[in-house]
């Protein structure tokens, strides 16, 4: 099906860099035109990398924000554009993934959907929405080992700034823990 949108979401560790990575290379077995994109924070293993936590990694091209996406490929449409860790992107990028599915491309999404403290995670909850297919990752609870659709953090310091929890979600992904609903420390508790 040419130029359709595909997501791959779910809380950290669930193996959604793994699954796009995955997609990446059946393209390539097919001879499509593969495309990888990552943000420019994320230089986890260096940049121009995309990197699953079990150190499976292809080269990809970085752009900063959701019009960095839109440059990198003005004059060039893959049949496959991977996408990874979305949510870095911002809202804007719902923008720059219909335009690529318009033009032909096969684009395929990747990031979180919940935030370090259990809210949903633009822009993945929007393309949720509007995928022609969504795939729904969990991972393994640190606590009990049942299916968890969230990630907390467990580092006691208290995040410096706003920012902070973003670029953690790169930087230090040792403070963070997968936990399903029932071991979730309690939330928002002022909502
Ligand atoms: P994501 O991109 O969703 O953060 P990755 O694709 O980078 O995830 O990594 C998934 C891999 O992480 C799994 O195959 C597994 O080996 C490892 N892993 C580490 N901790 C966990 C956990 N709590 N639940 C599931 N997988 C985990
Ligand atoms: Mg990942």
């Amino acid at each position: 099906m040419p130029g359709h949108v595909e997501v791959v979401c779910g809380p950290m560790f669930a193996g959604k860099t793994e699954e796009l990575l995955r997609r990446v290379r059946r393209a390539r077995l097919a001879g499509l035109d593969v495309e990888v994109v990552n943000h420019a924070l994320d230089d986890r293993r260096g940049p121009g990398l995309v990197s699953s936590h079990d150190g499976v990694s292809e080269a990809s091209r970085s752009a900063p924000d959701a019009a960095g996406v839109r440059a990198l490929l003005t004059n060039h449409s893959p049949d496959l554009v991977a996408i990874d860790e979305a949510q870095f992107f911002g809202p804007d990028l719902v923008g720059v993934v219909d335009e690529l599915a318009a033009r032909g491309v096969t684009v395929v999404v990747s990031g979180l959907s919940v935030t370090f403290d259990g809210r949903p995670f633009e822009p993945l909850p929007t393309l949720m929405a509007t995928a022609e297919r969504v795939t729904r990752l969990t991972a393994v609870c640190a606590v009990c080992g049942g299916d968890a659709a969230f990630h907390q953090r467990v580092d006691p310091r208290p995040p410096a700034d706003a920012l902070t929890p973003l670029v953690e979600h790169v930087g230090g992904i040792e403070a963070y823990q997968a936990r399903c609903r029932h071991h979730r420390d309690s939330l928002h508790p002022a909502d």
